[in-house]
C-alpha cells in the first residue's frame, strides 16, 4: 500500500474530469479513488468540479440536454423556482431598504428633521403594505362566506 502510494504521488487533477464526467477507464477511475483517498487536495478538487458539473447540468448550460430543459419547465419545478425567486427579491430589497434606512438614520450628515421625515414615509409605506395585505385576507375570507351569508 505504502509502495503504491509513493508510485501515485502525482496528484490527479488531469483525470478529475474526466472522472466526474465518467469517462475514465476503470484503472484511472481506480487511481482516482486511490489518489483522492489520501489526498485532500484532489479530493476537494473532485467535490468542487463535481458541484460545479451538477450546477451546469441542473441549470441546463451545456448542452442543452432536452431531458433537463423539459424537467426544468416541469410546473413543479417552474414554481418552486419561481418562489424561491420572489423571496430572494423581497428579501433583497428588505435588506436593501433596511441598510439605507438604518445608514440614512445613523448618518451624521443628515439632521434630525430629514430622519424624522425618511421614517415617516418607511412607517406610511409599511402600513399601507399591511393593509392592502389585510384587506386581501379579508377579501378572501369574506369571499368563501359570501354564499352562506346570502
Ligand atoms: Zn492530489
Amino acid at each position: 500500500m505504502t509502495s503504491e502510494k509513493r508510485k501515485n504521488n502525482g496528484h490527479v487533477a488531469e483525470l478529475l474530469s474526466g472522472y466526474v464526467d465518467g469517462e475514465l477507464t476503470q484503472q484511472q477511475q481506480q487511481r482516482v479513488d486511490v489518489h483522492c483517498a489520501d489526498c485532500g487536495q484532489c479530493r476537494n478538487d473532485l467535490v468542487e468540479l463535481s458541484a460545479l458539473r451538477d450546477n451546469i447540468g441542473k441549470a441546463g448550460f451545456s448542452g442543452f440536454n432536452q431531458d433537463v430543459w423539459r424537467e426544468m419547465m416541469n410546473d413543479t419545478t417552474v414554481n418552486t423556482t419561481r418562489g424561491i425567486g420572489w423571496l430572494l427579491l423581497i428579501g433583497g430589497v428588505l435588506i436593501a431598504m433596511g441598510i439605507g434606512v438604518v445608514g440614512f438614520l445613523f448618518g451624521s450628515s443628515t439632521g434630525i428633521g430629514e430622519k424624522l421625515l425618511v421614517s415617516v414615509i418607511y412607517g406610511g409605506l409599511a402600513l399601507l403594505f399591511f393593509s392592502v395585505l389585510r384587506q386581501r385576507l379579508i377579501e378572501r375570507k369574506t369571499d368563501k362566506y359570501k354564499d352562506v351569508e346570502i
